[in-house]
């Protein structure tokens, strides 16, 4: 027909807006789903936040550490990982313990054989 040009053209601006709508749709649910793992993740870290918290005032009620000591402790603990950056993370490949020479995960801080503790060196 004559006219057909203007029914294909109608056609296919039809399957590019359903596509652009599915795509849409698509994006929303991935938005959706990372909003999710964040509120995931807020909730584990305030539960944490909780237990570390109520940990810390056990030790002061029951006189094992103060906030000084603790402190102190806490920036030796961030050292142990070779890097000064209020966070603890563990060399990522698995080590020899350096008294057993037994190999150890990655994110030991103990010897799991012996006790020895695990340099973490970068
Ligand atoms: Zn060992």
């Amino acid at each position: 027909m004559y006219y057909d040009w203007i029914g294909g053209y109608g056609y296919a601006g039809y399957q590019e807006a359903a596509s652009a709508h599915a795509a849409a749709a698509g994006a929303e649910r991935a938005a959706s789903r990372a909003e999710n793992a964040m509120l995931q993740l807020q909730d584990q870290i305030d539960r944490q936040a909780l237990l570390i918290r109520s940990l810390l005032v056990l030790m002061d009620k029951k006189g094992m550490t103060n906030e000084a000591e603790f402190r102190a402790l806490l920036e030796e603990v961030d050292l142990s990982d070779g890097r000064r950056d209020g966070k603890y993370r563990p060399q990522q490949t698995p080590r020899n313990c350096p008294k057993c020479q037994k190999t150890n995960s990655k994110r030991a801080v103990v010897c799991m054989y012996c006790g020895s503790p695990l340099s973490h060196e970068m």
